[in-house]
């Protein structure tokens, strides 16, 4: 099936769940076989800091969450993490942390170029930068900035991320390109007010931006957020459709398969949520690096626990595909 205007989109979307499976699921996993070689893109994670000075409706790390233990790694053990990364056999990494605008801009610099000298490819999601920041990250051996736009809906956006607008997000993804990087950028699938339309809107924005990475999960409401007592969680049905439209849309695009099953309280590491998303297209898998004392804290969302490098090995196997 061709999948190119919105309303493909909005028809897979409306699809019921079994044509879908017998279909554009099926055709999405041979053109990931076919795009990817067989592989299966595994990536070393350091959520480095969980300070955030922002209000996100959705997010256990907002800054008025004073029931949060925050951290912040010192730059010797990011350097010895990235050093761990490279010894599993982990060819990227991805830094990660809240907006903490005490966090020195040069510590940032130089994660990314110790990451850079040891032959990994690198990956940043540290929220807005300007043009000069990004250009500044390039120089110094960034590989790609993921920054999501979370939805392309104006008016959800500046509901659900009152810290920022719409604009600013958007001119902060174009500097992403502009700086040359390539950019991982998406939307939070089936939030709550967001109709099939505006998840189909959310694909044709990732399709215009031709991303290179879809870091996209469903809503996962975090008990005494705002936006939790607005709605229930994303339906893990039409995840994986947004997966499958992504992956005949865009057949190079990386895409998140580390996707919660049925039971939410599983995380993101749901052995049949990973396996699932696979199947449906998706390619990333994460293994979290960061410090065990540290890790449950990184709490965007409850219950993120992701998979160490064996149990990932042992997901891709189960679907007869081999560890990139
Ligand atoms: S989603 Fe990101 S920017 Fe928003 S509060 Fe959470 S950590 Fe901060």
């Amino acid at each position: 099936m061709d999948i190119k205007t919105r309303e493909d989109v909005v028809s897979v979307l409306n699809m019921p769940f079994d044509e879908f499976e017998k279909t554009v699921k099926k055709q999405a996993f041979y053109t990931l076989i076919e795009s990817k070689k067989n592989k299966v893109l595994v990536s070393g994670m350091i959520a480095y800091d969980n300070i955030c000075k922002n209000w996100c409706t959705y997010c256990g790390m907002r800054a008025g969450n004073n029931k949060l233990k925050r951290y912040r790694l010192s730059l010797n053990d990011i350097f010895d993490i990235e050093n761990q990364i490279k010894k599993a056999g982990l060819h990227s990494v991805f830094l990660i942390s809240g907006e903490d605008p005490k966090y020195d801009f040069n510590d940032i610099l130089k994660m990314v170029r110790h990451a850079k000298d040891i032959g990994l490819f690198v990956i940043l999601a540290a929220g807005e930068q300007s043009l000069d920041g990004f250009k500044a990250l390039k120089e110094a051996g960034l590989d790609e900035y993921a920054l999501k736009y979370e939805t392309q809906n104006r008016e959800l956006f500046n509901k659900i991320k009152p810290s920022t607008t719409f604009d600013k997000r958007m001119e902060a993804i174009y500097n992403v390109k502009e700086a040359g990087l390539k950019l991982g950028s998406g939307s939070i699938v089936d939030f709550p007010h967001q109709t099939i339309e505006n998840i189909a809107d959310d694909i044709m924005l990732a399709y215009e931006l031709k991303i290179n990475w879809a870091p996209i999960i469903p809503y996962i409401p975090v008990p005494g957020t705002p936006l939790a007592g607005e709605g229930k969680a994303g339906n893990i049905f039409i995840m994986q459709k947004v997966i499958s439209i992504l992956r005949i849309m865009l057949p190079d695009v990386n895409i998140t398969a580390q996707q919660p099953g049925e039971d939410l309280r599983k995380g993101l590491g749901d052995f049949e949520g990973n396996k699932n998303a696979i199947l449906a297209g998706a390619n990333v898998l994460f293994a979290d690096m960061t410090p065990k004392e540290d890790k449950e804290n990184f709490a965007v969302i409850n219950n993120r626990m992701l998979n160490e490098v064996e149990r990932i090995d042992d997901i891709i196997k189960s679907v007869g595909m081999e560890r990139q």
